[in-house]
């Protein structure tokens, strides 16, 4: 097959739209231009296009890892859903354009809270969602107050000159433990905290309680078939 005969005029269009750059030796080799093409496309279905961030198919597949993860190690990890405060007022007082400004603003925010292995994502309207790999129960609530005190302390500087002065709630969900859970039930028990923020007041964090105690160490053995009781003489067994 001869690459050249392939119609990508409307990828290539979406492309430089999206400010995505083609390497100098695309000209020159139809192989990498395709490549090039086929990189490009990938990354623009997998982030929002108004923040840049993870956009909802990809933390959804980032989430579905996630879950694997924590069900083979047993590691801690934390799911949060934000959600901008009274931000139809934000629209209603500066117009949409405005409000557009606030969701970036509030992205950019969030992705300098987090650590590179952390995704951050663009989950709805004015709604965001960070998983964080690796996240002790223990610092969980730390996380997510950065994340809310971030927000609140750094008004956003509007083009029309104005300054929106906004908060955000917050509510968050560990994933079981060596158990494989869902990413629907997962998202709907960090949202069922997100709704107790907003009802509590909103500008505020709210997460799950998590188990006192995880797994003990025989139930682990039993769920990885490494008997504990190899030793122990088993009656009848003689
Ligand atoms: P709450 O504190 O309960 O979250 O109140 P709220 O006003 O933030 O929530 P509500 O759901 O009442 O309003 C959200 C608004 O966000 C309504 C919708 O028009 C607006 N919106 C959704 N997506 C976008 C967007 O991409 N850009 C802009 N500018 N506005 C958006
Ligand atoms: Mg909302
Ligand atoms: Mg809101």
């Amino acid at each position: 097959m001869n690459l050249r005969d392939l119609d990508l005029e409307q990828a290539l269009s979406l492309l430089e739209q999206a400010g995505h750059p083609l390497p100098p030796q695309a000209d020159a080799d139809p192989r990498v231009l395709l490549q090039a093409v086929i990189d490009g496309l990938c990354d623009l279905s997998l982030r929002d296009a108004l923040t840049g961030l993870a956009n909802r198919r990809h933390f959804r597949a980032v989430l579905e890892r996630e879950i694997d993860r924590v069900a083979r190690t047993g590691e801690a990890a934390l799911l949060l859903i934000l959600d901008i405060d009274h931000f139809k007022h934000i629209n209603d007082t500066y117009g949409h354009e405005a409000g557009d400004q606030v969701i970036q603003a509030v992205g950019r925010r969030l992705a300098e809270c987090v650590r590179p292995m952390d995704t951050v994502a663009r989950y709805g309207g004015e709604e965001f969602a960070i998983v964080l790999p690796n996240c002790q129960p223990a610092f969980g609530l730390a996380v997510a107050e950065r994340m809310r005190q971030a927000v609140q302390e750094h008004p956003i500087l509007l083009r029309s000159g104005h300054q929106a002065h906004v908060t955000v709630s917050l509510g968050g969900a560990f994933a079981p433990q060596w158990v494989r859970s869902s990413v629907s039930l997962w998202m709907e028990r960090a949202d069922l905290q997100l709704y107790c923020a907003k009802t509590e007041g909103r500008n505020r964090v709210c997460l799950e309680e998590t188990p006192a105690s995880s797994v003990t160490t025989e139930e682990k053995s039993m769920l990885f078939g490494v008997s504990l009781f190899s030793d122990l003489e088993v009656p009848g067994d003689e």
